[in-house]
């Protein structure tokens, strides 16, 4: 049993509250540990901080760390942002006619590209990186249809993007 289980099976409220803060502290050097170790009591918070950064777990190490019920969790977290991931490149996005007519044009390639090339877990906080890549693009109807991307992709988000502490719930 480590110090966290044993003050939250003795109820030594202070130092569970340490030990929280001790976990916030490693979110970055080990979040899978954290990870499991905030699933196992219930911290939501620090799951959801934390999920994002264990996408790319080894899932047989998953599965030894987190245990049966946890690993379902996990999974399924995992599932949505494959899902989410491999949806992006079957999107239809309609196009904007530029000055002269023309539909093609190379800041949309590059700015397309480069986005549904992100990886994973770059992609569960893809707003901002979405807001930043536009913030670079240098063309007014490549902006314009850009928007038209967003909402698609917010769409297939909050189909298959679940919050891992949402899952939890309701596994
Ligand atoms: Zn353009």
């Amino acid at each position: 049993m480590d110090v966290a289980e044993a003050a939250k099976k003795y109820l030594v409220y202070p130092l569970m509250e340490i030990c929280r803060l001790h976990m916030t502290h490693m979110v970055d050097s080990y979040p899978e540990r954290v990870f499991a170790h905030a699933l196992r009591h219930g911290y939501f918070d620090l799951v959801d901080k934390t999920a994002p950064k264990t996408l790319n777990w080894n899932a047989k190490e998953a599965y030894e760390t987190l245990g049966m019920r946890n690993f379902v969790v996990w999974v399924l977290y995992r599932e949505g942002w494959l899902l989410v991931r491999s949806q992006l490149r079957t999107l239809v996005i309609p196009v904007v006619a530029h000055k002269g007519g023309f539909t093609d044009c190379d800041h949309w390639d590059e700015f397309y590209d480069e986005f549904i090339d992100m990886e994973m877990v770059a992609l569960t906080s893809w707003k901002e990186q979405f807001e930043k890549m536009v913030r670079e693009l240098r063309c007014s109807w490549c902006i314009q249809r850009a928007g038209l991307l967003r909402n698609k992709v917010d769409g297939v988000v909050q189909m298959h993007g679940k919050l891992a502490s949402e899952l939890a719930k309701s596994v």
